[in-house]
């Protein structure tokens, strides 16, 4: 019955924020915030901020362990919008390599609402990987699974524009999951890409060549920040070996709003990251045909799922 008022007040106080209303009318998971006991920081990243807590309405130290992501800045009312999206599409995702939806939390009549999601134990790749060496077909095994999620959120119409390391989570040794759907947009049926208006703070080394001079964002470009990923996997996220690390030692000593141009400068004469070490010429072959110039000649989560099937064999 609480749940009920609570809804209800909510309802009330917000007549008119829909996606709030969307979530709240539907959502059979709504999360008291009093149930739920901080356990520790788990990371952040530029918008948001992810806590792993314990759900334990008993109150009997029987509850779940879940993971609950909230803006960083409350109270941005642009921000805040985009968020709202964020939880709606991880809300419609249903797959085994893209992390859980749980249900949501909301405070100050939804004011304040935080993303429940299942908690992944051993983190993002980037905390995973530098401490666990993988050989070459325990990588690619991993590179599969992000093929497989990224091609179920293709077929949903979604681009995922910020596919990187940071953003793939691991479930146990043989599982990953794709997690982070803050810059997910979706793309018309029809239409095939998608131009960025708000500017921030992006990931720029792992964007393809026409997101860096048009804001342009397409299936392809994400393809693009895969080969990246996939680079990243190779050299175990080294730190002195990522791509960022990588493209400034090639650009030498520039600042601020020189990044972008040089950086596009460099990838029109075809400068690339280079082949791990380690990492097997098909591989790398691989990597250098998703980050192709041309976004029609990259190739599909599909086809690269079949191709690294057929090099673990
Ligand atoms: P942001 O949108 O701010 O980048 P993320 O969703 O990427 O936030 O989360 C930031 C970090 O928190 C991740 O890189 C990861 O280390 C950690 N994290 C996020 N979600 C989970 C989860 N479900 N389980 C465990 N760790 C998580
Ligand atoms: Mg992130």
């Amino acid at each position: 019955r609480t749940v009920l008022r609570e809804l209800t007040e909510l309802q009330i106080k917000n007549p008119d924020i829909s996606p709030l209303e969307s979530l709240t009318d539907t959502d059979p998971n709504v999360f008291l915030k009093r149930y739920l006991k901080k356990i520790r920081d788990l990371g952040e990243g530029n918008f948001g901020k992810v806590i792993l807590y314990v759900y334990d309405p008993a109150n009997d130290g029987t509850g779940e362990r879940v993971a609950v992501k909230s803006l960083k800045h409350e109270g941005c009312g642009h921000l805040h919008n985009g968020w709202m999206k964020e939880i709606d599409i991880l809300r419609s995702l249903y797959h085994c390599n893209i992390v859980k939806y749980k249900g949501c939390c909301s405070e100050l009549g939804g004011q304040v609402v935080q993303l429940i999601m299942e908690y992944l134990p051993l983190g993002s790749l980037r905390d995973y990987l530098p401490k666990h060496r993988l050989g070459v077909a325990h990588s690619l095994l991993f590179a599969q699974q992000i093929c497989q999620g990224m091609e179920y959120l293709h077929s949903k119409r979604y681009i995922h524009r910020d596919l990187a390391a940071r953003n793939v989570l691991v479930e146990n040794k043989c599982l990953v999951k794709i997690g982070d759907f803050g810059l997910t947009k979706h793309i018309p049926e029809g239409d095939v890409y998608y131009r960025v208006r708000e500017d921030g703070d992006s990931p720029v080394y792992w964007y393809a060549i026409e997101c860096l001079k048009e804001s342009k964002f397409s299936f392809s470009s994400d393809i693009w920040s895969f080969g990246v990923t996939l680079y990243e996997i190779l050299t175990q996220c080294d730190h002195r070996q990522s791509p960022p690390a990588k493209f400034i030692q090639m650009m030498g000593n520039v600042r601020g709003q020189m990044t972008v141009m040089v950086l596009i400068k460099l990838l029109e004469k075809h400068n690339r990251l280079p082949c791990p070490r380690d990492c097997p010429p098909e591989v790398h072959l691989l990597m250098q045909q998703c980050w192709d110039f041309d976004p029609a000649r990259r190739p599909s989560f599909t086809s690269l799922f079949e191709s690294f099937e057929a090099i673990r064999k």
